[in-house]
């Protein structure tokens, strides 16, 4: 366990990452807690499938729940990256998501998308029109 997270590691990570979206002003326009199949995932991950780590990756994403979110905010993709940190967690800056929660290059906590046609697609994947609460 990491000494600076040992506090709240306790709990689901969960709440600590809304309080820092809240925070840092990226606001929640969609969010529930879903339980994806392994086929889900692949689809959700399709654009890693030649990648070696496909098959721990789509075992990991449907091996328990997930909380997926829409996040509205000016330049709200490269913001919540910043606040997500690098990849691998043993990169991330200080006070990054990763850097305070994630155990593995893979479990890594947090997804973002990055890019405006990738996020388009993704909160297409798990969200329809009436559940986003956008202005
Ligand atoms: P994400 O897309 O999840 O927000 P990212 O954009 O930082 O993360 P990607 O390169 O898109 O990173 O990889 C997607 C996910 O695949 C990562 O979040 C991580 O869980 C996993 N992953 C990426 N690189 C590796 C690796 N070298 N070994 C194991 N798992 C990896
Ligand atoms: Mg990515």
């Amino acid at each position: 366990m990491k000494p600076d997270s040992a506090a709240i590691l306790g709990q689901n990570p969960i709440f600590e990452v809304v309080k820092r979206l809240e925070a840092n002003d990226l606001k929640i326009i969609a969010m529930k807690m879903i339980h994806l199949t392994q086929t889900q995932a692949e689809g959700f991950y399709a654009v890693h499938r030649e990648r070696p780590f496909f098959g721990g990756l789509t075992d990991f994403m449907s091996s328990g729940p997930a909380v997926v979110m829409v996040l509205e905010g000016e330049n709200a993709i490269a913001r919540y990256r910043d606040l997500m940190g690098a990849t691998n967690y043993k990169e991330a800056a200080e006070g990054t998501i990763r850097r305070d929660f994630a155990t593995d290059i893979e479990k890594n906590v947090v997804h973002g998308s990055d890019a405006p046609e990738t996020a388009a697609f993704e909160i297409g994947y798990f969200f329809n029109a009436f559940e986003i609460n956008a202005r």
